[in-house]
């Protein structure tokens, strides 16, 4: 079998395990769907939720130097003049002569002819136009008349809102040089050729952050959020051997920024960026004192001489991270003559946390085990399940990515221990409920 073909196996396997276990739905689906968007069903909300979470607490909750903000996705248009989105957001758009389709033109040998889906636009016969730039921000109109003068945009970054509200969170929260703001929200852009299932859409979230920094130690926390970001994909279980830097190089890089580097994994597509930390310089600080004609320089007493504050921003998408996530944790495992798919989703991040199983529905199982499925659900996302052989009820929750299950059996009954099983190590221990609570504990919160 051709690599091409494992690698679609691999992407269609993840696309029907999502549908069928409730991550992902294609979007208004019962109309057929909409090009490029998609549902998160219970569990995906779930893990959506968690990831999001975790990256939060992280940023924030655990630091003294990060505050959060939940900026508005519809914002004066001029922030889009200023920044550059207006006149700069764009990707070169080619169109196809043959069969009336457009594709990115940096992107080509990554596209798929829609005749000839095994083949790229470059292979097909298909004869490509010139490139024209295509502004990627979609647009609306602000109050009832639509004419020009109310054009607002849906915002293609989360990252003006932070640079807009810096002097905001700096003087309400008294932080100091250097600090950061993090945000989650959702991002919009008309991407000319959205695809591979939630990597590219037209609606998704980013996680970003931006840190504020004097000029002279842009490089030191720029390293810093390197390293730091590493870290953060690394505790969650992901194979670290799929993950690579990627340096931009001076054709690559944005107009406001200094260095970038991205962060990519190994997609069953390719290599494709995951994260990028970006040295932004003075840029949008400068840009926005300019058109405000507000004061944005910083001064301390430690920093006693006013300056402009260098950016280092740490930018990820949380689609593109539950996908990485999908990805990484999707596994098939032959056991007994019969191919079994596991999601190895990380206990901290995963919807599901630990699912309790009665083994039969008689001798006072059930009740016992209700009584712990109450107590773990107070601390964990814990799932009851009395229905169906206990091998099917544990194949579910594999699949649904369930780390720990337990099982009450008959001993249960006389000695109050219940089999907890490890789905990745299939290592089954008995444990008593006090004993089950604290070992969780520390298989998911560390
Ligand atoms: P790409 O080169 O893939 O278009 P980008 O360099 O434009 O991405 P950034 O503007 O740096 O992306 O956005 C930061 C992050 O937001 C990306 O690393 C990615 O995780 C996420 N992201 C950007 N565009 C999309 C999209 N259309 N769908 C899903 N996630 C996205």
């Amino acid at each position: 079998m051709s690599q091409k073909k494992n690698e679609n196996d691999l992407m269609d396997k993840i696309v029907s395990l999502s549908k069928r276990r409730g991550f992902v739905f294609p979007s208004s689906e019962i109309y057929g769907g909409i090009g490029s968007t998609w549902d998160y069903g219970p569990l995906g909300a779930e893990l959506k939720r968690n990831l999001k979470n975790y990256w939060w607490d992280a940023m924030t909750n655990r630091r003294d130097d990060i505050e959060g903000l939940d900026a508005a996705i519809l914002m004066h248009p001029e922030v889009w003049h200023t920044s550059g989105h207006v006149s700069e957001f764009t990707d070169p758009l080619v169109d196809c002569k043959k069969c009336k389709a457009r594709f990115r033109a940096d992107q080509l040998e990554m596209s798929r002819c829609p005749l000839k889906p095994s083949k790229s636009p470059l292979e097909c016969g298909g004869e490509l136009t010139e490139a024209r730039q295509f502004n990627l921000m979609f647009k609306t109109y602000m109050g009832p008349l639509e004419d020009d003068a109310n054009i607002v945009y849906i915002r293609p970054e989360t990252a003006q809102g932070i640079y807009v509200n810096f002097l905001n969170v700096k003087n309400s929260s008294r932080q100091k040089i250097p600090f950061g703001i993090a945000q989650v929200g959702k991002a919009f852009r008309n991407e000319i050729t959205p695809g591979n299932f939630i990597f590219r859409t037209r609606e998704f979230e980013q996680m970003e952050m931006q840190f504020f920094v004097h000029p002279s130690e842009d490089q030191k926390w720029f390293d810093y959020w390197r390293e730091e970001r590493w870290k953060w994909y690394e505790s969650l279980g992901i194979n670290m051997d799929k993950m690579r830097w990627h340096e931009h190089d001076e054709k690559e890089l944005a107009h406001y920024a200094k260095t970038a580097f991205d962060i990519e994994y190994e997609y069953p597509f390719g290599w494709q960026e995951l994260e990028g930390i970006h040295n932004r310089t003075d840029f949008d600080l400068s840009r926005h004192m300019e058109a405000t004609k507000k004061d944005l320089r910083y001064s301390d007493d430690v920093y006693t001489e006013k300056f402009i504050p260098y950016i280092i921003e740490t930018s990820a998408g949380v689609d593109r991270t539950l996908l990485t996530l999908l990805v990484d944790g999707y596994d098939e495992v032959e056991i007994k003559g019969e191919k079994r798919v596991f999601m190895r989703l990380s206990p901290k991040i995963a919807p599901i946390q630990a699912a309790v199983f009665p083994l039969v529905k008689k001798d006072g199982m059930p009740e016992f085990a209700e009584n712990v499925y109450h107590e773990l659900k107070k601390r964990f996302k814990t799932f009851y399940d009395v229905s169906g052989a206990i091998g099917r009820r544990y194949a579910r929750m594999d699949e649904a990515g369930c780390p720990f299950g337990i099982t009450i059996d008959g001993q249960t009954i006389e000695d109050e221990t219940m089999t907890v099983r490890d789905r990745d190590s299939m290592e089954q221990k008995r444990m008593k409920v006090g004993e089950l609570i604290e070992f969780l504990e520390k298989q998911i919160y560390g």
